[in-house]
């Protein structure tokens, strides 16, 4: 059976490896087909296909677009995108910028917690000038002894009502897939479990979404538990939505899933990669 791994990130955004170490990784692995899907950015992606030549994978051109949502920020992987279209190029520059100023308040935010510097800190584990995020603050927070690990990190420090987290608005949902769309690509919902969303206020955002163009949803994600697998294999069918996988890997022993541990997606759904 052909093994997918549809969403990963590498240095160009806030992953650990290089776009090339991430495709022999995952080859080495046993990964048939893989996409690279750094936040906001494509710049990774001809190093990652060179790569891919090497070893004999298929690669996808991604990226994992950062969206608000009514207040809540969610994130759509773009697969099958052309890396030079320049209406996605732009839109997605314009997303990364305002990366830079939100993280100058989540600097502040902290600063005010009584944790100094910490802006500074982040910038110390950026590996690509155009993109900072909230990854790179949780490395430096470990770092410092002010938690134990990415979860504990994020846990404390990071996510709605923690002292680093400050609100930012993000892409629409309709410019994102409008940008995907134009570079030709296929739309998908990341990790759905993960969002604050009531179960209702989940099912219109998903409506909303396909109802816009947009073409499935991740079922199989370490964000889900194995009942999640099966909750967003039959929203995914009911929606009439195709169903996408991926590890979400950003490096060697940070990531729940490393490539080709991935469980199969469940039955009944259409593959997202129907009709590649
Ligand atoms: P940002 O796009 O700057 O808001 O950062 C989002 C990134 O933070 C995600 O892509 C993950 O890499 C990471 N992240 C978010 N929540 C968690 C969590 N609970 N545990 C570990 N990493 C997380
Ligand atoms: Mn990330
Ligand atoms: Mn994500
Ligand atoms: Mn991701």
């Amino acid at each position: 059976m052909t093994r997918y791994d549809l969403h990963c990130h590498s240095t160009r955004s806030d992953g650990l490896l290089s776009p090339a170490d991430v495709v022999r990784r995952a080859a080495g692995r046993g990964v048939d087909v893989i996409a690279l899907t750094d936040h906001d950015e494509v710049a990774g992606l001809d190093e990652a296909r060179e790569a891919s030549r090497e070893t004999g994978v298929m690669f996808v051109a991604g990226s994992e677009l950062s969206v608000t949502w009514r207040d809540t920020t969610v994130h759509i992987v773009a697969l099958g995108i052309d890396p030079r279209d320049a209406r996605l190029a732009a839109g997605l520059e314009s997303v990364r910028q305002g990366r830079d100023a939100r993280a100058r308040r989540i600097g502040a935010s902290l600063a005010e917690a009584g944790i100094d510097d910490t802006f500074e800190g982040a910038l110390t584990y950026v590996t690509s000038e155009r993109l900072i995020s909230r990854t790179h603050f949780a490395r430096h927070l470990i770092d410092k002894g002010h938690a134990r690990d990415m979860k504990d990190a994020f846990k404390r420090f990071l996510t709605a009502g923690k002292p680093g987290h400050v609100p930012h608005a993000w892409a629409t949902l309709s410019q994102a897939i409008d940008w995907i769309h134009g570079a030709g690509g296929q739309a998908v919902i990341a990790h759905p479990g993960r969002y604050k969303l009531t179960h209702a206020g989940l099912r219109e955002m998903v409506r909303e979404f396909r109802d816009i163009g947009g073409h499935g949803i991740e079922v199989v994600s370490p964000s889900h538990t194995r009942a999640q697998y099966d909750e967003f294999a039959a929203l995914a069918r009911v929606c009439g939505l195709k169903a996408s996988c991926g590890s979400d890997f950003h490096g060697p022993g940070e990531s729940r899933f490393d490539f080709g541990e991935l469980p199969p997606l469940p039955s009944g759904v259409e593959p997202i990669w129907t009709g590649w």
